[in-house]
């Protein structure tokens, strides 16, 4: 068998989300420009939670507010910059020039809600499920390209939790 392409994860509390954003920031290539992570899920299934355990893994010491007004967050960061991104209040690709999209091409894109803009996923490394489960929540990472294939074998634990679809 071949590398998984996908594995699930049970997250019971929030620290294991928080790790979980510490892990994938630790299976990052050094050199991370030009990224795409999406992150799915209901409201408060934790997306800017792991949003926000990545760039304080990345190195940012400050606050992480939700992009959910301002759209875009960007993070200069001493390997790249990083953009947390929230597309909830965007209803199709025609409004993502109004967020000066092309511009954010450099860094790593962090986005929520990518279900907003369908082919996002064409340009995208790895889609980050998150799902209600009892109090906690279960994650399903699946690899988008091959360099997010990468990341996946990288991943602590990948290789026990394949899921052969
Ligand atoms: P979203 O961005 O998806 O709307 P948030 O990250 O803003 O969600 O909120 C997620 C909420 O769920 C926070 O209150 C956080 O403490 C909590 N949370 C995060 N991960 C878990 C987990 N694995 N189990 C239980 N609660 C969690
Ligand atoms: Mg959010």
């Amino acid at each position: 068998m071949g590398k998984p392409l996908s594995y699930r994860q049970v997250l019971a509390n929030q620290a294991a989300t928080d790790a979980l954003g510490a892990a994938l920031a630790a299976a990052l290539p050094e050199d991370f420009q030009g990224w795409s992570i999406l992150l799915q899920g209901d409201l408060g299934a934790g997306k800017s939670t792991l949003a926000r355990a990545m760039l304080h893994s990345l190195g940012h010491t400050g606050r992480v507010p939700s992009p959910t007004y301002t759209l875009v967050e960007p993070y200069s960061l001493p390997r790249g910059e990083i953009y947390h991104i929230d597309l909830y209040r965007i209803s199709g690709g025609d409004e993502l020039e109004f967020l000066g999209w092309s511009d954010l091409h450099a860094g790593l894109k962090l986005i929520e809600w990518p279900e907003r803009v369908p082919s996002l996923s064409d340009e995208a490394d790895l889609a980050v499920q998150l799902e209600y489960d009892d109090a906690g929540r279960i994650v399903t990472l699946d690899a988008l390209s091959p360099r997010g294939q990468a990341l996946l074998a990288r991943m602590p634990n990948s290789a026990s939790n394949p899921v052969t679809s």
